[in-house]
């Protein structure tokens, strides 16, 4: 588990002023990692967020700014930067807190160079950080698991026998996750309108959200090679937000019994940013008692979970204002990353560089903590009213999703930035009718 070293350091100044702001996302004790183009080009290069401004990785990296054993910067995703390792990720990490604070470990020179690498976030687009190798969604916000067990099943067998004894889930489609900012097409598909009996096709109708934090896996494990829980959770390099929009109507008649199909493939949006797990570190703090205690090969002692606020919001096209669906923390996950990372190794399946692990929708105990719109309008019975006045129960076309997450305290913010996405019309289909 990561300790507090000198880049936590909450005195720790850097010579870009836009770093020193408080309101600023992108403190020296953040560092996250993503990869950008100058506006306009498609140059993909790594980069890391500080101020207002991405320090241009492969710059620093081919003019020896920054030493790495061989290059891992000169591509167009983080995976060669990931399979290094923790030792290296932390090395790194130190080597640009150096770099970019005040003081006698940033001789002028490395300075110069530094700051000749420096590109403005106004100027930049920003891509998928990682090529995403593998992509599993969990389902390990017990509040989340409940509320929706209740809708369906009723508050008497809300939770599933197993719940509490494994980490669910279910194994999503990589090639479909976007970066923030790509609009995402309302998908087509079955469904069973109530009290019909015939399945009907056409446009989803209940179009939603979940909330999610999604963890970036660094360092890879071999096939048919368990990981414990501490190997697990330095396995991880960090974590992005994580939108995995679903299709409810289309889930509820699909889902019997292999679980999401169709109402889960077509978008999962994530934001530019990894935070890193070791920027984290003063962030830790331990999940909820786990009672029955799992067995053996689940079991953690210590704080493998994060203090991390989250919001959605849903702003109708041609408004304003965006009106906030909910407000919830990270921290109160029942199933911890490295858990989930342990499950999913302990049958054989091998981990690689990355792989990314949604938690699951993640909502608190009150109605306002709720990371869907599922809960938050309890199915469709008690619709939202919006800042404009108009109201939703589920996504209309034109609506756009924005999360949003930070970590706070010692003195400083730790921004996730956003993770926002424009839902488009359904394609035409009368062809298919
Ligand atoms: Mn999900």
């Amino acid at each position: 588990m990561s300790k507090l070293n000198p880049t936590h350091n909450p005195e720790l100044k850097s010579w870009l002023e836009s770093a020193n702001d408080p309101s600023s996302e992108f403190p020296i004790q953040n560092l996250p990692f993503g990869v950008f183009s100058p506006r306009g080009s498609r140059d993909l290069r790594p980069g890391v967020a500080i101020g207002d401004q991405i320090l241009d990785l492969r710059t620093l990296e081919s003019e020896g700014v920054l030493s790495t054993p061989y290059p891992v910067f000169d591509g167009a995703s983080l995976n060669d930067f990931l399979s290094l390792g923790p030792n290296l990720w932390s090395e790194t990490r130190r080597a640009l807190s150096d770099l970019l604070s005040t003081g006698e470990n940033s001789p002028e020179v490395r300075r110069d160079g530094a700051e000749r690498a420096l590109v403005s976030q106004r100027d930049a687009e920003m891509h998928l950080p990682v090529e995403v190798r593998g992509f599993t969604d969990f389902y390990s916000s017990r509040e989340h698991a409940t509320n929706v067990g209740t809708m369906f099943r009723g508050a008497d067998n809300a939770l599933m026998p197993n719940w509490l004894h494994i980490p669910i889930a279910y194994n999503g489609r990589a090639g479909s996750v976007v970066v923030s900012g790509t609009p995402i097409r309302r998908p087509l598909g079955q469904t069973r309108p109530p009290g019909s009996d015939a399945p009907r096709f056409g446009a989803c109708r209940r179009l939603d959200i979940e909330l999610e934090m999604g963890v970036v896996v660094g360092s890879p494990s071999p096939m048919g090679k368990p990981v414990t829980i501490a190997e697990a959770d330095s396995m991880i390099f960090g974590y992005v937000l994580l939108n995995d929009w679903s299709a409810r109507d289309i889930q509820v008649w699909e889902y019997q019994p292999l679980g999401p199909f169709q109402a889960k493939a077509f978008a999962t949006t994530i934001s530019p940013w990894i935070v890193t797990q070791e920027a984290l570190a003063p962030f830790r703090v331990s999940g909820p008692v786990q009672n029955p205690v799992p067995l053996p090969y689940l079991r953690q002692d210590g704080d493998f979970n994060f203090d991390i606020q989250l919001s959605a919001s849903l702003q109708p096209e041609g408004t304003r204002d965006a009106t906030t669906l909910c407000r919830t923390n990270f921290r109160h996950m029942y199933w911890s990353s490295a858990q989930q990372l342990a499950h999913h190794a302990i049958g054989g399946c091998g981990m690689q560089t990355g792989d990314l692990l949604g938690s699951g929708t993640i909502s608190g105990s009150e109605r306002n903590s709720t990371g869907s719109l599922l809960e938050r309008t309890w199915n469709g019975t008690e619709p939202l009213k919006l800042q404009d006045g108009s109201e939703r129960t589920f996504i209309e076309d034109g609506d756009t999703l924005a999360l949003c997450g930070w970590s706070e305290g010692h003195g400083y913010r730790l921004g996730f930035g956003t993770a926002v996405g424009e839902v488009l019309p359904a394609i035409g289909h009368d062809w298919l009718d």
